[in-house]
């Protein structure tokens, strides 16, 4: 399905223009309008998903296969040093457009992208509790 006023799907269905380095029957990969650094690209299903948990799993595989093959070309291409694949999903993780996209993100050494946190300090007790949780049965 596609959102009539979901500016992702107009975007991967080519009804507003982008500039796009990749393109399939499934998945459109274009440059994002704000980067955090040279080359930040968005890889955005074709077919209207949420988020992440929406994805369905035939496409998430694809997805991930896709965005290395994309990496590895912004790599050779762009000499990055390094590269980030961000996912954000819900307003509290910085979600802004509600279509799943990925993230990729060259990064060059000394660059001032900020893909950071700071870290905490887990204890045992919290770490146990967190295995018994979230641990399959
Ligand atoms: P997120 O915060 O994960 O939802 O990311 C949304 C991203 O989409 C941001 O990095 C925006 O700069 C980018 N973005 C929003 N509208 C457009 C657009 N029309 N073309 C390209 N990138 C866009
Ligand atoms: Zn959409």
């Amino acid at each position: 399905m596609r959102e009539e006023h979901c500016i992702f799907c107009r975007i991967a269905n080519g009804e507003i223009p982008s500039s796009t380095i990749y393109e399939d029957e499934d998945f459109r990969v274009f440059l994002d309008l704000n980067p955090a650094t040279r080359g930040h690209a968005l890889l955005v299903p074709k077919e209207h998903y949420g988020n992440l948990f929406e994805l369905e799993d035939g496409l998430c595989e694809k997805a991930i296969v896709l965005a290395k093959r994309i990496a590895g070309r912004m790599k050779k291409a762009l000499g990055c040093d390094g590269m980030n694949l961000v996912q954000n999903n819900g307003e509290a993780a910085g979600q802004t457009v509600f279509h799943f996209h990925l993230h990729l993100i060259p990064r060059y050494q000394g660059d001032t992208a900020g893909i950071t946190w700071t870290p905490g300090k887990a204890s045992e007790k919290e770490l146990e509790e967190l295995v018994a949780l979230l641990s399959e049965e």
